[in-house]
Order: C-alpha cells, then structure tokens, then sequence
C-alpha cells in the first residue's frame, strides 16, 4: 500500500453539535453526500479505494452511524466525530469534546440558540474548542438570522461574527453574500449542487458592506496588519482576511457565523469550505497534558509522528461487516497494523490487527495510523473507552483522569 499522503494540516478533526431538530442530521449527510460525489477516495489519498457517489446516494438516511466517518473537501481529511445531542449522556460528549479538535454548531434560523444548545456550548468552552456557526432553516418560516446570531450573544455570551449574510429569508431564500469575497452565492440547480458567485443584489449592498466592516473590525481587534489596513481605508485581501478569521477561530475570540438550508441544499459546500478554511488541524493546537501513572508527573504529548505512540479510546461498536471495532484519537507518534499497544489503564498488552478509517459506505483499511488520524481499531479485545494506549515499552501515561460522571441535568 502506498504512503497516506494526507498532510497532517491538512487533517479536520470535527464535531456536529446542535440541538435536537435543529438539522444535525440533515447537516452531516449533505456533508456526506458532497464530499461523495466530488472525490473519489483513490484520487486524494493512498490509491487503493474508491467511492461511488450513486451507492453513496443509495445509502443516504443511514449514513452516519459510525462514530466517526471520513470524508474529503478540497484535499483535506475531514473525519466528522459523532457528538451526542443529547443533554443525558454528559460524559460522552464531554469524551467527543477531548477527541475533536473544532466544531461547528448548528441552530435553527427560526428558533435560534435553545437550551440543549446551552449545555453543550458551555462543555465546548471548558475544552477552548474552536467553533463555527451555521444557522440553518433559512428557509423554515419564521427565519431570522440576525435574531439568531444576537441569541448567541444573549444566550451564549459568544462573540458571533457573520461571514455570511443570507439573500432572503423563508421562501425567498435564494442566496448567502460571502462577506470575504464580496459575492452572492447563487444555486443553479434544484439539487443545489451547481453554484457560482455573482455580484450582490443592489438592495443587500450596503447591508453586505456594513456587515463587512463588522468583520473586519472585528478581526482587527486582535491583527495589526488588518487594523493598519482598515484606518488608511485600505482594501483588505481575501487570503489575509481568510487567515484573521481562522487565527481568531483557533484562539477562541470570535466564532464565525454562516448560513443555509440544508434541507433545500443550499449553503453545505460554503461550510465545507469555512472547516478547511477556519477550524484547527491538529498541529494547530496546544499539546495535550496527561498523567503518568507511576510518578503522578505531568506528561506534555505533542502532535508529532516521530515521537512515541499514545492514543485513547473513545469508543467501541460492533460494526456488521468487521465486528468489535475501537475508536480511538491518536495523539501523539505513529502505529503500523499487526503491533503491540500497551493499555496503560490496565497495565495489559492489546494487538492491533487491523487499522481502518470508517467513511459513510465503506472501510479504508491503512497500514499505520498517525498523530491527528481518529480511526478504528479491530483487535482490542480488553480496552475500555476513555483508557489511553501507548506504544509497547513506551513511557505510560494517561490521558483521561478518572472522574466522578457529573450530575445529569434535566431540562
Ligand atoms: P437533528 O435532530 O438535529 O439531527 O435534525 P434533523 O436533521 O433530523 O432535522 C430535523 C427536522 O428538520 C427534519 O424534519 C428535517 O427535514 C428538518 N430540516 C432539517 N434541515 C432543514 C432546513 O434547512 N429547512 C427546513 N425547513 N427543515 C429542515
């Protein structure tokens, strides 16, 4: 089998999070279904597999059932991380917080942020996850996009930053302005496959360019160049003003806000484009801290291939085609398939036979697995979710403490 020739920044470690019916599902298979039909597999990464988007298009409605499904958007490695919606299982999605590395959060454009949102949102805080927003339903009656961005602000204390500004609202609903290229986005098709940028409706221009302006103070709050830009009334370029947003994204001062139907297809490949374009790679973050276990010292596992393996289960599923198979993030070093991985949780040895990257209709199998790859294991027969495996004869350490679950809140 040929290298993965995947850069590692070139990786998307993400989460879907979003209140119940808000269109998380909805979402995630236009996700799916897009980055099926635009890429065959063999083409962006080791050349063995392929995807055939008619099969994939078959298999829509039971797309993600996997907890975690990969996909490719512009020559990056987008492995979307299932988040519970649900409030009830605390733990488990404060486990897929520690997994991923952004996330985007989808709200529904009529009923803005609601209080499953909240619970979420605020577990997102505590682990400094990069987010961005899509304000779905633009279509639904009763769409407000602007009253949905200010709930983010009353609701969630957030720092909203629209990117996107929708062309109409409910059945009118037939545009986004892109506020970093200064165009419309206008769909072609019924399927909304077939997209162009346009010049911006007369009537939205000087809404666009106000919220523009927004964006751009916005981002020089925190970028010298672009506030220098901004007060000689300099134009700002797209790349530079693409680069702000993300350095703001990664540190957590603003979170951009775009917009669509998911429903109605419109508004799925801006998104794509905003996770390659704004959420972290996995070198874009700090290390991770864990424990080791003998000496109770604080161990710094850094995002690099060539220092030694340690991963952590998130979690075990049996799927119909390979059996018991065993989630797990890989934080640190590299692993080829056949190894030794040292449970540090149990103090046991585990064999990894098989290394495989779920996508929506079918298994990559790879011969090693690296720093950044979520991927599922076949072979583990002992290792618990949460317990973090490191090379055999590595030093041990561990990356989940073991806590009390917290309270269950009901809502
Ligand atoms: P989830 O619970 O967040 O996974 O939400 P789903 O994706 O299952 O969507 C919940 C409901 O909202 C379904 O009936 C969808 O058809 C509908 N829905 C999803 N996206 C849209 C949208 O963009 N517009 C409208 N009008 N309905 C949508």
């Amino acid at each position: 089998m040929k290298e993965r020739r995947t850069r590692l920044d070139a990786v998307r470690n993400i989460g879907i999070m979003a209140h119940i019916d808000a269109g998380k599902t909805t979402t995630t298979e236009r996700i799916l279904f897009y980055t099926g039909k635009k890429y065959k597999l063999g083409s962006v990464d080791d050349g063995t597999a392929t995807m055939d988007w008619m099969d994939q298009e078959k298999e829509r409605g039971i797309t993600i059932t996997s907890a975690a499904t990969t996909c490719f958007w512009r020559d990056h490695r987008i492995n979307i991380i299932d988040t519970p919606g649900h409030v009830d299982f605390t733990v488990e999605v404060e486990r897929s917080l520690r997994v991923l590395d952004g996330a985007i959060a989808v709200f529904d454009a009529q009923a803005g942020v609601e209080p499953q949102s909240e619970t979420v949102w605020r577990q997102a805080d505590k682990y400094r996850v990069p987010r961005i927003a899509f304000i779905n339903k633009m279509d639904k009656i009763g769409a407000d996009f602007d009253a949905a961005v200010q709930s983010m602000v009353d609701r969630l204390f957030a720092n909203p930053i629209p990117v996107q500004i929708p062309i109409g609202a409910e059945s009118e609903f037939d545009g986004i302005v892109d506020l970093v290229k200064m165009k419309a986005i206008k769909w072609y098709d019924p399927e909304g496959t077939e997209y162009g940028y346009e010049e911006i409706p007369a009537e939205l221009i000087e809404k666009a360019e106000e919220s523009r302006e927004d964006l751009i103070t916005h981002v020089a709050e925190f970028d010298e160049e672009i506030m220098e830009l901004y007060l000689n009334g300099e134009e700002v370029p797209e790349d530079r003003l693409k680069a702000a947003i993300r350095a703001g994204t990664l540190a957590n001062e603003i979170v951009p806000v775009l917009c669509g139907s998911a429903f109605k297809n419109r508004g799925v490949q801006p998104l794509l484009d905003a996770i390659v374009d704004y959420l972290p790679a996995p070198i874009d973050l700090p290390p991770v801290i864990g424990i080791d276990p003998d000496t109770q010292a604080e161990v710094k596992v850094e995002p690099e291939e060539k220092a030694p393996f340690v991963a952590m289960a998130f979690k075990i599923m049996v799927d119909p085609h390979v059996g018991k198979v065993t989630f797990v993030r890989v934080y640190s070093g590299s692993l080829n398939k056949g190894s030794y991985v040292f449970n540090c949780n149990k103090g046991i040895k585990e064999r990894v036979s098989r290394l495989l990257f779920m996508h929506a209709n079918q298994r990559e199998e790879v011969d090693y697995i690296r720093a950044g790859d979520i991927v599922a294991i076949v072979g583990l027969k002992n290792t618990m979710t949460g317990e973090t495996l490191v090379a055999d004869g590595a030093g041990k350490v561990l990356l989940e403490q073991i806590e009390f679950p917290e309270p269950v809140i009901s809502i």
